[in-house]
């Protein structure tokens, strides 16, 4: 009780400053709990959990940081909510994000911009900004964060901890307000990767209302590595190129020399069709969200205009609800599917998808992990790259093609850059967290 009353207390100052804060948090518990015995079937017992804001919790905000959603509370929680609760942790607080998580900066939230704990006039990265500054601050030990395109791992690199996008379908996405639903996979932040491997251990599990969920033919277990003995990497030369900045690549390589140290062999490689991700992922993401998105009508759920007929009820509701951002998806994606376009466009991204896989599985073969660093620059600054959409697409350069290929990677933090962390990123074949989570906890 004493543990979850202390972060309660941090988090709610932090939400009572607003803009003056952080503003990581949309939602705070009001009161602390009576934490559950601690049990075998409990072990987290009375541990906090900060929790992104799309994923559903019974009763409790759920907004997606979107205002066509303010003050939604659902009827029930999420499959990982649940799970989690099962295993004792208690909900700490409703983190902001990125609307319908869509961005790199958190500068999308209908809740208000996140700042950077390292430096409050920079980003925290986005979608899960909220999550990952929260965990950053020391207000919330570890989080849930979701990761369309990099929206875990990115945002663990801008604010110097540790994230997990896990293999597509590992995770039940039951209960997380939809983005693009081939690639959305749930995840956890924290401080180390001991901690990110407990928490994600309590969330894989096969479940019966997402159909694309499996179950995870391994045990997760602590990480227990002692060094990267017969490891071999590859780094590939498409995505460790001319896009990442100086200090960026010098602690990437450093990162690798000590890899070397401990054993691991480095060598380049090659991940042809890479180049080609941002591409097929900005048609391939907008396209689901268009479709994901048509629910919010103003009927079902949140906010709804006032108007004279059914007709412009829709069209005030969704012009209201939505952001800048949400639109362009929207328009974007609805453009990619239309007939007469689909073969051009949304045909043609998934042929580049396969075809990104397919490198990757290639490059398995020769390879235990590919490495790369997280994102391509380090934290920066609030409005700046607002703009500019593509520039801001390109954060996600070096984290979209595992989302294609929907395998796993970790960023984990690997130094400082002109004072602010930067990110390394480990990426396995398919279902192999275990081995990730040791070479990434002999390297953290
Ligand atoms: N930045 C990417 C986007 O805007 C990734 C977001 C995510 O992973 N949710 O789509």
């Amino acid at each position: 009780d004493e543990l979850f009353g202390a972060y309660r207390e941090r988090a709610a100052a932090d939400a009572a400053a607003g803009e003056q804060g952080l503003n990581a948090y949309t939602w705070v518990a009001e009161e602390t709990p009576a934490a559950p015995a601690a049990s075998d079937a409990a072990p987290l017992a009375g541990v906090p959990l900060a929790v992104k804001d799309l994923f559903c919790t019974e009763g409790v905000p759920s907004q997606s940081g979107s205002r066509i959603l303010a003050g939604y509370r659902p009827p029930y929680s999420a499959h990982v909510v649940e799970q989690l609760t099962a295993a004792g942790t208690t909900l700490l607080g409703k983190t902001n994000q990125d609307e319908f998580a869509m961005g790199s900066s958190n500068e999308n939230s209908a809740f208000g911009d996140v700042r950077n704990p390292w430096d409050r006039s920079r980003v925290p990265g986005g979608s899960s900004g909220g999550s990952a500054a929260a965990v950053a601050a020391g207000l919330a030990p570890w989080a849930l964060g979701t990761d369309t395109g990099g929206s875990i791992r990115q945002p663990a690199a801008l604010c110097g901890i540790v994230g997990l996008k896990p293999t597509y379908g590992a995770i039940s996405r039951y209960g997380m307000i939809a983005f693009a639903s081939s690639l959305d996979q749930a995840g956890p932040f924290a401080r180390d990767v001991s901690d990110t491997a407990l928490l994600f251990k309590h969330m894989v599990g096969q479940d019966s209302r997402d159909s694309t969920s499996l179950q995870h033919p391994h045990q997760i277990e602590l990480p227990k590595g002692v060094d990267l003995k017969g490891i071999r990497l590859g780094v590939p030369e498409e995505l460790t190129g001319e896009g990442v900045e100086s200090g960026v690549r010098e602690a990437f390589n450093q990162t690798l020399a000590l890899a070397e140290q401990l054993g691991a062999t480095v060598e380049t490689t090659h991940l042809p069709h890479a180049p080609h991700a941002l591409s097929a992922y900005y048609l391939i993401a907008p396209a689901e969200a268009s479709s994901n998105l048509a629910r919010f009508d103003g009927v079902r759920y949140g906010h709804r205009a006032e108007a004279d007929d059914l007709l412009s009820m829709y069209t005030r509701t969704r012009a209201e609800g939505f952001g800048p951002e949400v639109k362009r998806r929207i328009m974007l994606g609805t453009y990619a599917l239309s007939s007469g376009y689909y073969d051009a466009y949304y045909g043609r991204a998934q042929k580049v998808r396969t075809k990104i896989a397919e490198d990757f599985t290639t490059a398995f073969e020769q390879f235990d992990f590919i490495v790369t660093p997280t994102a391509p620059t380090v934290a920066f600054r609030l409005g700046e790259k607002t703009a500019d959409p593509l520039e801001m697409y390109l954060q996600d350069f070096c984290t979209v093609p595992m989302s294609l290929a929907g395998i796993p990677a970790i960023s984990i933090p690997n130094g400082l850059s002109d004072g602010l962390p930067v990110g390394f990123q480990i990426a396995g074949p398919a279902f192999s967290e275990n081995r990730l989570l040791d070479a990434a906890y002999v390297l953290e």
